[in-house]
């Protein structure tokens, strides 16, 4: 039977505990949650810290390599998955995992998302979706909800919101996910799976920005926004008995999408046979 680790033993091996902490993140903030998801799914598949890459973009969630002690790359705004594709396809053996903010994913880089999505490397992506823009002021993002306020909308976003998991599926993601912060050991096995699948996979982490989001939103801190996850999720088995308009306002959690589509090395490596070999 194997024993569970106990939680400061992950933290002295996957965090850069001697050189980067204190971390920047607020009090409340939902980033911290996903980094110890992220390194208890590299730790329950027992990957070689040597083997895996995290690479961020800019935003609170790109300062995540910072904190992970793995190979990391924290690169420019919306290009972490431009950078982790050249990355992967340089060394196919690595595990490349891409964590990105809302806007970072869908704004700056909502084209290197799709692309990524249909072009189908092996590359992990968690997209932190907190509805705003953190760290560069408090400005609205895709996935701010219609009439919610922020420092580009003192009035209420006039947009409708992107839906992070419909963009990725039907981009062609071969899997999709959704778990929350609050749903923490959802998130954990959700990223356990995305990492074993052979294919671009996307886990969306619907997270908690209280210092910005929540204020201009007046949604009444860390345990009011963490309780309104709690609300707001409804397992995807179950909502496939709800009629459309029940669905209105949730957040429909576990695995969207599974699909098996070849994957792009593989592909790459075919074309190299077929081209003569690699020399
Ligand atoms: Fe987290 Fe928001 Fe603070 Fe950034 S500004 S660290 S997203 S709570
Ligand atoms: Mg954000």
């Amino acid at each position: 039977m194997s024993v569970p680790h106990r939680t400061s033993d992950l933290l002295y091996k996957y965090l850069r505990t001697d050189k980067k902490f204190p971390h920047l993140w607020c009090p409340g903030c939902g980033n911290g949650i996903v980094m110890g998801s992220l390194i208890r799914a590299v730790d329950k598949l027992g990957l070689d810290q040597d083997d895996v890459v995290v690479i961020s973009g800019i935003g609170c969630s790109g300062r995540m390599p910072v904190y992970v002690d793995f190979n990391t790359l924290h690169t420019t705004h919306g290009r972490a998955l431009a950078f982790a594709a050249g990355l992967k396809l340089a060394n196919p053996d690595l595990h490349v995992i891409v964590v990105m903010g809302d806007g970072d994913a869908t704004a700056i880089g909502g084209n290197h998302f799709i692309h990524a999505a249909r072009r189908n490397l092996d590359i992990t992506a968690i997209v932190i979706n907190n509805h705003i823009y953190g760290m560069t002021g408090g400005q609205y993002s895709p996935t701010t909800p219609t009439g919610d306020r922020s420092t580009t909308s003192l009035w209420g976003v006039l947009e409708r919101p992107f839906d992070i998991c419909k963009l990725a599926m039907s981009s062609g993601t071969s899997f999709v996910a959704r778990s929350t912060v609050y749903h923490v050991k959802l998130l954990d096995r959700l990223i356990v799976s995305a990492l074993e699948k052979n294919g671009f996979a996307m886990v969306e982490a619907v997270s908690t920005c209280p210092t910005t989001y929540g204020r201009y939103n007046k949604k009444g801190g860390p345990v009011a926004m963490m309780k309104e996850l709690r609300d707001q999720a409804v397992p995807v088995e179950k909502a496939g008995d709800m009629a459309e308009g029940e669905l209105t306002g949730r957040l429909v959690t576990g695995v969207l999408q599974d699909v098996d589509i070849p994957e792009y090395c593989d592909m790459y490596d075919k074309i190299i046979e077929r081209a003569g070999g690699a020399d």
